[in-house]
């Protein structure tokens, strides 16, 4: 189901313009457009979940088609080897700032731990 004023369901739409990085039926990618690291994709479901609160058992093969999307694109787009930090912030206290599901896959740079 599609959220009519979600930003990323515009963007899913091609109602607000992205620079796609992969597409599938269950999943769209793309960068994100303020850049915390080198590389900065954001991975998120078709469907309109508003964050990781919203997750049911009925949502476990796409949490994993998400994972194994990452691998992929990070293979695709040649920063596998070097590593990456897959992300997401749950609720305003934990950063999140748009309420629709999404993983930022972040690359290009040594991060600090984090825990
Ligand atoms: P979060 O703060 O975890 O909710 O992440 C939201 C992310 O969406 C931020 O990193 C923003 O830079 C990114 N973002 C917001 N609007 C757009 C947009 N139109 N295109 C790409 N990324 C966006
Ligand atoms: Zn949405």
């Amino acid at each position: 189901m599609m959220e009519e004023n979600c930003i990323f369901c515009k963007i899913i739409r091609g109602e607000i313009p992205s620079q796609k990085v992969y597409e599938d039926e269950w999943v769209y990618a793309f960068r994100d457009i303020n850049p915390a690291a080198p590389t900065h994709i954001l991975i998120v479901p078709k469907e309109h979940l508003a964050s990781a609160n919203a997750l049911e058992e009925k949502h476990e093969a796409l949490v994993g088609h998400i994972l194994v999307c990452a691998r992929k694109i990070a293979e695709e787009q040649g920063f596998a080897e070097y590593g990456y930090r897959i992300v997401n912030n749950c609720g305003e206290n934990a950063g999140q700032t748009v309420f629709h599901l999404h993983f930022h896959v972040l690359s290009g740079a040594k991060f600090d731990r984090m825990v």
